[in-house]
């Protein structure tokens, strides 16, 4: 079972894959692992050779766990590929590589939910025996699935980032299962305590990584009603991505990208946004929440640690003012 935690000044972290887990990884070196949840989106998550992938919660236990694979960008370090080099002889799928080590995650994963425990009783287990002492949550048990409607037509999510390598123009995209998924407790719990401390949405895809949590019932409401500050750290610098679609899919989706466009995302939501120094000059008024400039490329872990610390500051000094 997930754990009871007492949520009183604990901070809340909404993430997709890369750039959170950056900034996730950031945070646990500043925040007590008692006072820290991080919630996954889970929308990415597919069935592949019948087994459960969920690559952001498993990017998220590999860069906390401390064995994330630097150079691919995914993935662990020093992974082998016996499996995938073993399975294509025999004439198998190769669009989507899954490493030795990380197949042992998805054969895990997917055999505990057949027997049917939660996903969010599985990811904390195996976090918890990976050294993670945070709450790493998915952001639901049930199922919901990213579709996105493309010059190609429809596309399943994995079929459109890894098949496709994001190349199809999209021209909207849904959460298929959303509607009617119940969003983790946990996640509920923190939104309506009285004391948290701060909701951080992570420099995550607005589209696809964050929109699938808020879009899950009641969450958006309870973001906006939450006493806590809601501050975004950009996904976008100087009107690009760091990496991923984000961009591309702003300007298809009929956006100029740029740090105010990502802002707009959560219009009602935000009370403040960290922009890099490159969007120095957007104002409070463009973003609809106060700005705080600082360095939010994260290439390094001081960088990482740099940037939350950043958070925690604008937190803090928000405490109180906000509604
Ligand atoms: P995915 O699920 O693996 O695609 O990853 P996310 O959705 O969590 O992150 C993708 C977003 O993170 C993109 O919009 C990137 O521009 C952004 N991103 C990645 N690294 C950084 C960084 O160092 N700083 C900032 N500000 N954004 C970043």
């Amino acid at each position: 079972m997930t754990a009871m935690r007492d949520l009183d000044g604990s901070v809340l972290a909404l993430s997709g894959g890369i750039g959170g887990a950056k900034l996730a990884l950031g945070l646990s070196h500043l925040v007590v692992p008692e006072k820290l949840i991080i919630v996954a989106n889970t929308a990415d998550d597919f069935e592949h050779l019948d087994l459960s992938v969920s690559p952001d919660i498993d990017t998220l236990v590999y860069t906390l766990a401390g064995l994330s694979n630097d150079e691919l960008g995914w993935g662990r370090r020093g992974e082998t590929w016996n499996f995938m080099t073993a399975l294509e002889a025999i004439g198998g799928p190769r669009w989507f590589r899954l490493g030795d080590g990380d197949l042992a995650m998805h054969v895990e994963r997917s055999h505990r939910l057949r027997a049917g425990e939660t996903l969010s009783d599985i990811t904390a287990d195996i976090a918890r025996r990976l050294g993670i002492g945070l709450t790493l949550l998915p952001m639901t048990d049930d199922r919901v699935r990213t579709r996105l409607e493309t010059d190609e037509g429809w596309l399943d999510f994995q079929d459109y980032f890894v098949r496709r390598a994001c190349a199809p123009m999209v021209r909207s995209v849904v959460f298929a299962g959303s509607e009617t998924a119940t969003p983790q407790p946990m996640l509920m719990r923190a939104l309506a305590h009285p004391r948290l401390r701060a909701v951080v949405i992570c420099p995550s895809n607005p589209f696809i990584s964050i929109e699938p949590i808020l879009s899950l019932p009641n969450v958006r409401a309870a973001i906006a009603a939450c006493p806590a500050p809601v501050i975004l750290v950009s996904p976008i610098i100087g009107g690009k991505s760091v990496k991923g679609p984000t961009a591309k899919m702003m300007r298809e989706l009929g956006q100029t990208p740029s740090a105010v466009a990502a802002s707009r995302c959560y219009e009602g939501l935000l009370d403040a946004v960290i922009v890099d120094h490159k969007d120095a000059g957007t104002t409070a008024a463009e973003h609809g929440a106060a700005v705080f400039p600082a360095h939010t490329l994260m290439r390094t872990l001081e960088d990482r640690r740099v940037v939350a610390a950043k958070v925690l500051d604008v937190a803090d000094s928000l405490a109180g003012k906000v509604a």
